[in-house]
């Protein structure tokens, strides 16, 4: 039995305390936030228990399904019919079938028809290895035209990725694609998931069991630095106390760890530093009225400067009808200095352009939510560039949601992780 700390209680440091535990180590959890659950987190929104930032289900989460199983708790698992749109050069356009596709004004029946077979592809590839070298713009390009990736992408990817956005791996992309592109009930109808209760559901239950097993959290406890000694972790250090540990997992973002743990390689903290994340400033909105009957919009129009907006209550019934709003940037970007009122009044406008028989008073409350590293950007042959898991320092992991690749972030891909990450303790996992 090995004293062991992790560093992070987002869904990958619960899900690697899990397994730790059910391998019979003891386990602290350290957590700079004052609840658990990073950015699946909760918040109170006057009154309504709700993540702070939104969260669907896909059919091919696998690694989350068989935690609820696990855990006893896979019957709060719902699945909802969904509609998607696509706000298109100032008019509103359905979207997400083979139907609207061909329906949808501005490109060409050939576009179209590459476009839609680019799409079905994808969810037959299954070697992303194919793609990992390939850059994601010259790939739907190959395929789908340049008129298609006008219309369909570039705004996309100007307003998701920015200064990245000709730098991408396609096999990233792809695997975006694919994981939205087969979460179908049929070809007419997507179908995506939820928990009832939301996260909170499957972070209380985490929270229950970890307890019981004798896992001993730590909230509101930033880890300031791991001290090494003879080439092994020895000491973990807070601002109020200094603990030793046999190993330590860290699940925080990379970009933290080469300050946190200054006796790491020299090489191996300028690939941490290295890694380039999108931040995220999150508006959410209780209202009245629905905006749409969507759960997801797309939105291509020169006078609204994000990618879609997500009408988190046509996939999970709340009793309120609820819309988030993200405005992905680098930290780096000017509009991130913007205050969350500046924030709150442009989304507002926004969504009354998108439904113009909104008023002001249909807006009951609003909240802002903020994480800059809200997903890593991922160049072509990013993996590679990584660091391994199990660090060249004896008893340290570490990873973050970058080591997914070319899987996008999800809570089923941080479960997944982190108990990978927990069995190589005892060596029972390649890294
Ligand atoms: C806008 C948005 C939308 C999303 N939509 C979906 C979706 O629809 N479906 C889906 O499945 N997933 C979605 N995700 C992704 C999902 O939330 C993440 O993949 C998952 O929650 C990541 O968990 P994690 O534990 O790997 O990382 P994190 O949640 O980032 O956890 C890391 C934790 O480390 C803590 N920490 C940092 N530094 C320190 C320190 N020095 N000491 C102690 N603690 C520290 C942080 O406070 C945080 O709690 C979305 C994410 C965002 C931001």
């Amino acid at each position: 039995m090995s004293k062991v700390a992790v560093i992070g209680a987002g869904v990958m440091g619960l899900a690697c305390a899990h397994e730790l535990l059910k391998q019979g180590h003891e386990v602290d959890i350290y957590e700079a936030d004052d609840r658990i659950g990073g950015m699946a987190a909760h918040f109170d929104f006057a009154g309504l228990n709700i993540e702070r930032y939104y969260h669907f289900i896909c059919k091919p989460d696998e690694s989350l399904f068989q935690l609820l199983k696990e855990l006893g708790i896979d019957d709060k698992l719902r699945w909802t019919d969904t509609r998607m749109g696509y706000y298109f050069e100032g008019r509103m356009h359905e979207w997400g079938n083979p139907v609207a596709l061909l329906k949808f004004p501005g490109v060409g029946l050939i576009s179209k028809l590459r476009y839609g077979l680019h799409a079905f592809i994808s969810t037959r590839i299954n070697n992303w290895q194919a793609l990992d070298e390939q850059e994601a713009s010259v790939w739907i390009r190959r395929w789908i035209g340049r008129r298609a990736y006008e219309v369909f992408w570039e705004r996309l990817f100007a307003l998701k990725f920015f200064e990245y956005k000709d730098n991408l791996s396609a096999a990233w992309i792809w695997s975006r694609i694919k994981r939205v592109g087969v979460s179908r009930k049929s070809l007419m109808q997507e179908q995506m998931g939820y928990l009832e209760g939301g996260s909170q559901t499957l972070l209380d239950e985490f929270e229950k069991v970890i307890k019981q097993r004798g896992g001993r959290f730590h909230l509101k406890t930033v880890v300031k630095q791991v001290g090494v000694k003879n080439q092994a972790v020895d000491v973990l250090r807070t601002d109020n106390d200094s603990q030793h540990y046999d190993a330590v997992f860290s699940t925080i973002p990379l970009p933290f760890v080469a300050d946190m743990i200054p006796d790491l390689p020299d090489e191996d903290k300028q690939k941490y530093r290295s890694i380039k994340n999108m931040g995220v400033v999150c508006v959410i909105f209780q209202m009245k009225k629905p905006v749409t009957d969507n759960f997801w919009l797309n939105i291509s129009d020169e006078s609204i400067d994000i990618p879609g907006i997500i009408e988190f209550s046509n996939l999970r019934p709340l009793g309120a009808h609820v819309v988030y709003v993200p405005y992905y940037m680098p930290q780096t970007h000017a509009k991130h200095e913007m205050s969350n009122d500046a924030f709150i009044a442009e989304a507002r406008a926004y969504i009354k352009k998108l439904n113009p028989d909104l008023a002001d008073d249909d807006f009951t409350h609003a909240h802002v939510s903020r994480y800059g590293f809200a997903q890593p950007i991922c160049p072509p042959g990013f993996l590679k560039n990584l660091p391994p898991m199990n660090s060249s320092i004896n008893g340290l992991y570490i990873a973050d949601t970058s080591y997914y690749y070319p899987e996008d972030r999800s809570i089923s891909e941080s479960v997944r992780l982190g108990r990978e990450m927990a069995t190589m303790l005892d060596g029972s996992a390649a890294p």
